[in-house]
């Protein structure tokens, strides 16, 4: 059976790779291999980032690796938060309600509030890399709505949508998420 590692250390990302992935491929997490690293995160793209993870993986425990990294890119912002996303709001990140404060003070008056979600996985697999990514275009509203997701989801309705990412079930948003089309070819081409 093929063996992979997922450079990450979300359960909730896990899970629902190895949910997609089904039983043909088997699916480790960094624990899984004991690698406690905190590996950075330094590149200024999406991609760098996710190479960087793939790699270290490959490099330091040589195991095949893919690694994921997202962003939200704003257009009035000229694409911002975009790789700083976690990190908007300053300090450690991961402040949800201090990077969507920062997000709808940035906005206040402008009218142009499309944005998008994108995701890039790369994957290291033997001496190649191969890359998958997927969007999932929407727009920024005037304050949180929803208490599911995580993230900027409060404030993130995808076009087509009256409800926000943070209103809708797992399976509603995995179907139509950034993560769930990169994660869905990057499957498809494991398969
Ligand atoms: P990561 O690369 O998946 O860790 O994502 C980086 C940052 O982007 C997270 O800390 C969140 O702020 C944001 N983010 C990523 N995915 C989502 C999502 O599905 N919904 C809302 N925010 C997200």
């Amino acid at each position: 059976m093929k063996q992979l590692v997922f450079a990450t250390n979300n359960i909730h990302k896990l899970e629902e790779l190895r949910r997609m992935a089904g039983s043909d491929i088997d699916i480790l997490s960094l624990a899984d291999i004991g690698c406690r690293d905190d590996i950075p995160e330094t590149a200024d793209t999406l991609r760098g980032n996710a190479l960087i993870k793939a790699r270290w993986v490959k490099e330091k425990y040589g195991y095949d690796c893919f690694a994921d990294d997202t962003g939200l890119e704003v257009d009035a912002l000229g694409g911002a938060p975009g790789v700083l996303s976690a990190r908007y709001a300053g300090g450690e990140g991961h402040d949800s309600a201090a990077n969507m404060k920062k997000l709808l003070a940035e906005l206040d008056g402008k009218t142009d509030r499309t944005a998008r979600f994108r995701t890039v996985i790369a994957l290291v697999e033997g001496d190649h890399v191969h890359e998958f990514e997927g969007t999932v275009e929407g727009d920024i509203i005037g304050e949180p709505h929803g208490e599911g997701g995580f993230g900027y989801d409060p404030v993130f309705r995808p076009e087509g949508w009256d409800k926000t990412f943070a209103e809708a079930s797992a399976d509603e948003k995995n179907a139509v998420s950034h993560r769930g089309r990169a994660v869905a070819r990057l499957i498809e081409y494991l398969k």
